[in-house]
């Protein structure tokens, strides 16, 4: 036996507001877009607890002006200078894409 169910208007706007704005974004948006963080659930954005869980797995930065420090230190326009200037040895670079994937950018 099969029952049609008609969800009354304002019905399923209400399951519609239950979910993440990024969930409705990735709902009605491109679907090329990242798929759910492991650790959070996050496409678009990770939780905050998250984003802490995951700096101690961010490579060091192993010359420049931000030698030593963590790449999660360090702005996004040098680290995007990095990759665009081929600076530093391949396994650096592989190792920061590697992060810049995880974290989503
Ligand atoms: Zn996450």
């Amino acid at each position: 036996m099969s029952q049609h169910i008609d969800l009354a208007e304002d019905e399923s706007d209400n399951y519609w507001n239950q979910i993440s704005k990024e969930d409705q974004q990735y709902l009605v948006g491109p679907k090329n877009w990242p798929n759910p963080c492991p650790w959070c659930g996050g496409r678009l954005q990770h939780s905050s607890d998250c984003v802490q869980m995951q700096a101690p797995w961010a490579p060091t930065m192993p010359f420049g002006k931000y030698k030593g420090k963590s790449v999660g230190e360090v702005p996004v326009s040098y680290l995007n200078w990095v990759t665009r200037k081929q600076a530093g040895d391949d396994a650096f670079r592989k190792e920061l894409k590697l992060w810049q994937k995880r974290k989503g950018k």
